[in-house]
């Protein structure tokens, strides 16, 4: 097997193997631009390296070695050596780009000899040093786990020692103190010497970026974006250029247009004399891509020319690295940019205008997930003015923020994990804070600018932040900041605003989104290229409104036990419940008859006209009565029934497994009373509605939960049947009903021929199918999945994501053979997995008529909908 490609074997099409830098790697050098000559190390090596036990076998440590023969040659340098020392960079790169692992060691294959020498060749001692220092810090830090802060310490140290304040006042024999130092804590921090040996370098530090796939925050990278373990990591080596070797010198990070707000205009930051990390990492305030233009004008116009060609070549937005050696400009990677959600939408609306994508091509560039930033709330105008800014840095992720002041990340997750909102407040942050970032409302940070760790990840995130105030004064470890000499603690309210940078020390209230402009636009493409109806699952006529707002079509899954909570019907329900004779229990039905009766009437009317599925009671009846024996005192009270007679039908009502117990239409089997009930409701609301509207000519869609047999149906079907003939005959109307099923339990999807008999409709229960097809629940699974997440057992939540494997066969032959029995039979999803895109994807493959899910999703699922279409 080759594990092994030189950059111009290479292309962008080999992103599989080559990782997403080594494909585009090669495919700039392919272009012919200034790309500094490298090789990959693919990532079936990565893989092969984990099957051999966590080694790197002799075959693929000969062909790096046979690699690195030819890379010799091409720059006529050698590594390791004495008179003209080759130094390498090595990186990650995988096929998608992942924050979390093992970046970047720079300046590989120096030692004492090879430092000297570079010292007398380039004539800048000082440069040598920096360099040599700088690699023994990034090799300690990524490849054997040194934390970065002890370094730093000791370069305070002798900038203290020295009464300097700025590292660029640090001179050559500073740097060599610092080599020194550096080697001396190494040594005492792992009781073994730095090794000298490039080749020994070069062996560990690939090593390093294969066990990064595997560390902790790589692996919740990969579940929080559905990127399978299997796909492994590649391994970049490429020739060192330097920024850091004079003031003709530089690095820089651009993106073809704004990431934050997609404006169209070149935007990026650089730092002249400086190496890489130094961009990102915020030590020093880098000067905006505009100022390149002075400072090294040849490199400048170079680099606008390159960006242009990058963009149209790959019809992307671009995210790019460059050094500037000596005056001349090197190309250190290219690759999609990430973007908010609002940049996205300018984006490829712009870029359908310019000509250079169509409509469809703009809406595969679109992550689904990224437009829930645009869904949520942003800070009520009106609340806003009244609010003064406390400080104002870079607008780094857009969207509003409030939450309490946290310092840091495990900070974040403990206060989140007990209800509270976050605002996480660093210095800077870093790729360990990742889960600490997800969970706050937003980020705001001192250091670092649009491109720093913050503002990347947050806007990967879809999470506001703000980044780069350095007026704050912080006091991380006493637990609070000053800025404009007032103290803000712990816990202290602030709100920061990601879209102008501004922060405010207090609670700002915050109103919804709406859908327009760009937005707008984007989004009727998708509803011309997808055939999948969405439609959203809502049980209030607010929620209703709000999903039509978002686009959806109908509803489909009214969970009509979420109206039993409010008001008088809880009451009505509970003497239901208690009821010891059919008159009593007739009763209570006949209170809540109208009480529903009015709930539904506000879906349709909400919906104006179009579908609704009204599903029937569903929850074990225990979930309607408290358990608390105070509670139960009170309730007795309030119901003027004795406390033991309460007491007696809560326990009754207890089941072991409730889950599978005295529900769905199992309760209707018990008291058809319920079914009759909801059935009057229903139909009444309907005959009400369309006599006021009669253009909406609307036709119950009646759902019976958790069926698992023919004859069963067809016992809950007649009460229903029963009940709406004889309401329709009595109202003298026309009213056309539609009966249907929920298909959840697995037999009834090992049975769906014979069930489409009787059900006009099926629905996937996809939550509990999921649920009763592994047979673990839906509550309680969060316990131990990320057990079987370490193990590597299964990849992700299938509660979110459809397993279409186990659960996904049983809907396949549903599907089939449901269709055997009524061809016309219509199908949809109504679990959680209707707003998840790859479960979408799989509901469209299926030909399935519709997906159904919460409100806020129906954007996600109109555009993953989409793109599961072209
Ligand atoms: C389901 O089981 O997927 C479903 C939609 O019903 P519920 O979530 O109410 O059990
Ligand atoms: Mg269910």
């Amino acid at each position: 097997t080759k594990y092994v490609y030189l950059f111009q074997e290479g292309d962008a099409n080999m992103r599989e193997l080559l990782g997403g830098k080594g494909a585009n790697l090669a495919e700039m050098s392919k272009l012919g631009m200034p790309v500094p000559n490298g090789f990959t190390i693919t990532t079936e090596a990565c893989n092969k390296y984990y099957e051999d036990g966590e080694t790197i076998n002799e075959e693929i440590q000969a062909q790096i070695m046979e690699y690195l023969g030819k890379l010799e040659a091409e720059t006529g340098k050698k590594f390791g050596d004495a008179q003209n020392p080759l130094l390498v960079s090595v990186r990650s790169g995988a096929r998608a780009s992942m924050p979390g692992m093992m970046d970047t060691i720079l300046n590989l294959g120096i030692n004492d000899v090879v430092a000297k020498t570079i010292a007398d060749k380039s004539q800048n001692p000082r440069f040598a040093y920096d360099s040599y220092r700088r690699f023994i810090q990034m090799f300690a830090d990524v490849v054997k786990g040194l934390s970065k802060k002890r370094f730093e310490e000791i370069i305070d140290e002798v900038k203290v020692q020295r009464g300097i304040k700025d590292d660029l006042e640090l001179t050559a024999e500073d740097m060599m103190t610092l080599v020194e130092r550096f080697k001396e804590f190494y040594q005492a921090e792992l009781h073994e010497s730095f090794p000298t040996d490039p080749k020994t370098q070069m062996m560990e530090a690939i090593e390093a970026v294969f066990k990064s796939w595997n560390n902790e925050r790589a692996i919740y990278y990969r579940r929080m974006n559905d990127i399978p373990s299997s796909w492994g990591t590649a391994v970049n080596v490429q020739m060192m250029v330097f920024g850091n070797m004079g003031e003709d010198c530089g690095t820089g990070v651009a993106f073809t247009r704004s990431p934050a707000t997609g404006e169209n205009k070149l935007f990026g930051e650089f730092l002249m004399n400086a190496q890489g990390e130094d961009v990102v990492a915020g030590v020093r305030t880098p000067q905006s891509i505009d100022q390149l233009k002075e400072v090294s004008p040849t490199a400048y116009e170079q680099f606008v020319d390159i960006c242009s060609k990058l963009e149209h070549h790959y019809k992307n937005m671009q995210d790019m690295e460059f050094t500037i050696e000596g005056g001349k400009l090197f190309m250190l990677q290219t690759r999609n940019g990430k973007r908010t959600a609002q940049a996205a939408l300018k984006i490829a609306c712009d870029m359908v205008d310019e000509g250079l994508i169509n409509e469809e091509e703009a809406l595969l560039m679109v992550e689904p997930q990224q437009l829930d930033a645009l869904l949520h709330p942003m800070f009520d105008p009106e609340a806003l003015k009244k609010a003064t800014a406390i400080t104002s840095a870079l607008p780094a992720s857009p969207g509003a923020g409030s939450g309490q002041i946290v310092f840091t990340a495990d900070e974040a997750k403990e206060e989140a994990d007990s209800g509270k909102k976050v605002i996480l407040v660093r210095l800077e942050t870093s790729p360990e804070d990742i889960e600490g970032m997800a969970v706050s409302e937003g980020i705001l940070t001192v250091r670092g600018g649009m491109t720093s760790h913050a503002a990347v990840v947050a806007r990967g995130m879809g999470a506001c932040c703000v980044s780069g105030a350095g007026d704050i004064e912080m006091h991380e470890e006493e637990g609070y900041f000053v800025v404009g000499g007032k103290r803000y603690n712990r816990g202290d309210w602030i709100s920061i605003d990601g879209s102008t940078g501004n922060v405010y020390g207090e609670k700002i209230e915050t109103v919804p989104a709406e859908i327009s402009g760009n937005f707008e636009r984007f989004m009727s493409w998708a509803d011309k290229a997808r055939t999948l109806k969405i439609r959203t699952n809502a049980d209030t006529p607010r929620d209703a409104r709000q999903a039509v707002e978002f686009g959806a079509e109908g509803i489909g899954l009214v969970r009509t036990e979420h109206m039993f909570f409010e008001g008088d019907k809880i009451k009505a329900i509970r003497e239901m419940i208690v009821a010891k004779t059919d008159e009593q229990m007739q009763a209570a039905l006949n209170k809540l008859e109208p009480m529903q009766q009015k709930d539904f009437e506000g879906i349709y009317e909400a919906m104006e006209g179009r579908p609704v599925t009204i599903r029937y009671l569903d929850p074990p009846l225990h979930e309607f009565v408290p358990t608390d024996p105070e509670d139960i005192k009170e309730l007795a009270k309030e119901m003027n029934i004795s406390y033991d007679e309460l007491a007696q039908v809560i326990s009754g009502l207890h089941e072991v497994n409730p889950m599978m117990g005295h529900r769905g239409s199992r309760l209707d089997v018990s008291n058809p009373g319920i079914a009759h009930m909801q059935t009057a409701a229903v139909i009444k609301a309907a005959i009400n509605v369309n006599k006021a509207h009669p253009d909406w000519n609307i036709e119950p869609e009646i759902m019976l939960p958790l069926i698992g047999d023919l004859k069963e149906l067809q016992y809950v079907k007649k009460m229903v049947t029963e009940t709406a003939d004889q309401i329709i005959a009595e109202a003298g109307v026309e009213l056309t009903y539609h009966v249907g099923t929920m298909i959840e339990v697995p037999r009834a999807a090992l049975l769906a021929d014979e069930l489409a008999q009787e059900a006009e409709f099926f629905s996937f229960g996809t939550n509990d199918l999921t649920q009763l097809t592994f047979g673990f629940s839906r509550d309680d699974a969060g316990k131990f999945l990320p057990e079987y997440y370490d193990a590597k057992i299964y990849e992700n939540d299938p509660f979110a994501r459809l397993d279409q494997k186990g659960v996904g066969k049983l809907i396949e032959m549903a599907v089939t053979l449901g269709r055997q029995t009524r061809p016309d039979i219509k199908l949809g999803i109504c679990g959680e997995h209707g707003g998840d895109p790859s479960s979408i994807e799989f509901a469209n493959k299926l030909g399935l008529s519709y997906v159904s899910c919460s409100p806020y999703r129906v954007p996600i699922a109109r555009l993953a909908a989409a793109q599961a279409a072209i």
